[in-house]
């Protein structure tokens, strides 16, 4: 007869150590299974790793494992502690299967974080009968893991990013790398600020800064600032994503003050409802939208001669050559700052102010795609809203990291699935 014992050899086993015996709970609702060490195998310094005679044992422990048809499981052990010559003192003997002073064995944090990053850690937490606490130090685990273990290499291109967490104007700093062979997220900052984003740089050390070719980023000075002085070699590129985003907000912010000052003036509201109209690329609507758009851009508003100046700029992305998009790009600058709207005029100043950051992307032949930051951003942001359980910035970082990061994982001694 096939025994949970037998099961547990075949896919978690450890030199050193054997079960001894896999029993119900009182309550029936787990199961309990002994570990013993293996007659006269010697017990391993936590601190040096090294084996070291025995100097007593702890009271039992209990470890929880990866549940089974329905069952809690748990591993009892009870650890020994051993009078270390090398490190002089009695330490507790380090155990294979479990991290520290953590509750879950290693293999149950593995699987427990590989479905958090499927799920929301609340659901994760519900779905495996465990606490969200829990989900969250087994995410720590190996996130923590990944970051000391993963292999920077060689780093062509970096994007720079900003999202706004919490409520207020909480922000939180991204940095992807951008290569066209891997895309993922290199390092978390918190908040919006020069030395958090010296941080970066710091992180990653003068060897692997010194190498990156490009920079993507957003026109935010102190930012262009300090990749001036740390990458001065690198290509800077002002990336597309960025200049519609802001481009997008200057249009809303025309349609808002608009719309109330219509509304104080006692006229028709024929902007209601219209930001989506406005705000979509015109491919992405709807018929019956489009219909709705014709007969909105006949009314001589502000809001449509924004609309119409964003619209006439998506052509620069058209151009191949750095010399025909910065024509068109001092042309259109041009118009809009006779167009005396306020917002579109202060993009003009901003975008001519970075007319040769602008040129860079087209200078780089548009190797890299706005496409990747914007969709590594629109990622952070699923990664967030998964997050309604995140507490706090720690929690944040970690669930970026995990789901973002690419980062390696702790061996495992079975592909529990
Ligand atoms: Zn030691």
């Amino acid at each position: 007869m096939l025994q949970l014992i037998t099961i547990l050899n075949r896919c978690h086993r450890f030199p050193g150590f054997v079960y001894r015996n896999a029993r119900f709970s009182p309550d029936h609702k787990s199961i309990e299974i002994a570990v013993r060490p293996r007659k006269g195998s010697a017990a391993v310094c936590s601190r040096c790793r090294q084996p070291a005679p025995g100097y007593d044992q702890l009271s039992e422990r209990r470890f929880e494992f990866i549940p089974f048809w329905g069952f809690l499981v748990f591993l009892l052990y009870s650890m020994r502690r051993v009078d270390c010559r090398t490190c002089q003192a009695v330490v507790v003997e380090e155990v294979p299967w479990a991290d520290g002073k953590r509750m879950l064995t290693r293999a149950y944090m593995l699987f427990l974080a590989r479905w958090a990053r499927r799920l929301s850690w609340k659901e994760t937490a519900e779905a495996f009968r465990t606490s969200w606490e829990k989900v969250f130090d087994a995410v720590e685990h190996v996130v923590t893991f990944g970051l000391e273990h993963r292999v920077l290499g060689q780093i062509d291109a970096i994007g720079v990013d900003e999202i706004q967490y919490a409520k207020g104007h909480k922000y939180l700093t991204l940095v992807y790398q951008i290569d066209l062979g891997i895309t993922r997220l290199l390092w978390v900052g918190k908040e919006r600020t020069i030395e958090s984003f010296q941080g970066f740089f710091t992180a990653m050390g003068r060897e692997v800064i010194s190498k990156i070719a490009f920079v993507c980023s957003d026109m935010w000075e102190p930012y262009l600032k300090l990749i001036r002085e740390n990458c001065s070699e690198a290509l800077h590129i002002l990336d597309r994503f960025h200049i519609v985003a802001n481009m997008n907000k200057a249009l809303d912010n025309v349609r808002a003050e608009e719309t109330g000052r219509m509304k104080r003036e006692g006229r028709a509201p024929v902007l209601r409802k219209s930001r989506w109209l406005l705000l979509r690329r015109s491919e992405n609507l709807g018929a019956e939208q489009h219909f709705r758009l014709r007969d909105l851009l006949r009314y001589n508003l502000k809001t449509v001669r924004a609309y119409l100046l964003k619209e006439a700029f998506q052509q620069l992305w058209e151009y191949s050559s750095p010399f025909w998009a910065g024509k068109f790009l001092d042309e259109w600058c041009r118009q809009t700052m006779r167009s005396r709207i306020e917002p579109m005029k202060k993009i003009a100043r901003s975008l001519r102010n970075h007319r040769e950051l602008i040129l860079n992307y087209f200078r780089a032949q548009k190797l890299l795609s706005s496409g990747v930051v914007e969709g590594l951003n629109n990622k952070a942001k699923v990664t967030m809203r998964k997050s309604y359980g995140f507490r706090t910035y720690r929690c944040l970082e970690l669930a970026l990291y995990h789901s973002l990061g690419k980062l390696p994982e702790p061996e495992s001694t079975h592909d529990f699935f």
